[in-house]
């Protein structure tokens, strides 16, 4: 709400408290047209094997291409239509497209590739979410088990019993969750055993200094051991190195992400296709 500075003077400020910036302001009101007016486009970084560096799938990941301002990170922009509701038809959008797109993207991968889809926190708590999934299947015709959902730890916002409900639902459709940026939230181990989720995702806070700092090592390798005891596969993000890349394998990772094998790039760029 806002609050009075002074004489002349109103501060805007968000839920958390935190001041909100004019910038911010700005680009609130810019994301109400956005979509209508094709600024957003996906993205696609690939996840590869740890053992053989074989692509075992792709990450879509959404980019703003703004009129005025060039290119914004969903970094800044998701949160901000996240408060104004905007991340419900934005979300919608991101399904819809990244079905359609995957029958050619999985062509460069193989049968058994997957394609993972961000979701926010608000739009699978919503009502009418696994619906949405639904549609998204059928509009594209894409098999339910070659799709994966990222979702975080503020699923839980309403309790683990409705998440993890909602979780096994998609999983009797064939989709199946994984826990995104998984040891940067609060009491991730206990969400590790109460959500039936599929796949875990290392932030990449984890990864940057996994070859000098040794007690993030010992994390990292005791999340492996028991998500692997829990029949859970494990993914790193962040691989920027050969190094780490290497680190990663021989502590048992599955699969690899990161700039060291391919930066998030547009479908025809992967495909080798011209629109
Ligand atoms: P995320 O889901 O954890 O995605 C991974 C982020 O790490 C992406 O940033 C990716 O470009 C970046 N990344 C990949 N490899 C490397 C690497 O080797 N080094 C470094 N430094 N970064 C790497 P991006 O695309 O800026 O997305 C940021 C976040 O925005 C995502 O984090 C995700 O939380 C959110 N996001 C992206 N697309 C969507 C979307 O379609 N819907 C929703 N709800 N959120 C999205
Ligand atoms: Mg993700
Ligand atoms: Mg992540
Ligand atoms: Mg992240």
């Amino acid at each position: 709400g806002a609050k009075r500075q002074g004489r002349n003077t109103w501060q805007w400020y968000r839920g958390d408290g935190q001041r909100i910036t004019a910038e911010e302001v700005l680009l609130r009101h810019d994301l109400y047209t956005a979509l209508n007016n094709e600024e957003f486009a996906l993205h696609y970084q690939p996840i590869v094997a740890a053992d053989d560096g074989r692509v075992r799938g792709f990450e879509a990941l959404i980019r703003w291409h703004h009129p005025q301002r060039g290119l914004i990170s969903p970094g800044v922009f998701i949160p901000l239509a996240e408060q104004t509701g905007q991340i419900i038809p934005l979300g919608r959008w991101v399904l819809h497209r990244a079905c359609r797109d995957a029958a050619a993207l999985l062509a460069e991968a193989g049968t058994t590739a997957t394609l993972a889809v961000n979701i926010s926190s608000l739009q699978f708590r919503r009502p009418g979410f696994l619906e949405d999934v639904e549609r998204a299947l059928a509009a594209s015709g894409l098999v339910p088990e070659r799709l994966e959902l990222e979702v975080t730890e503020s699923i839980l916002l309403e309790g683990v019993t409705h998440a993890s409900e909602l979780i096994r639902q998609l999983g009797e459709l064939g989709v199946r969750v994984a826990l995104d940026d998984f040891g940067t939230g609060f009491s991730s181990l206990s969400y590790l055993r109460d959500l039936p989720i599929h796949k875990v995702k290392l932030d990449r806070g984890f990864i940057h200094d996994i070859l000098t700092n040794e007690r993030n090592a010992a994390i990292v390798q005791g999340v492996i051991t028991m998500a692997h005891h829990m029949a859970m596969v494990v993914v790193a993000e962040g691989i920027e190195t050969d190094a780490q890349r290497e680190e990663m394998r021989r502590r048992g990772c599955d699969l690899l992400q990161g700039f060291y094998f391919a930066r998030p790039a547009p479908l025809d760029d992967i495909t080798g296709h011209t629109p």
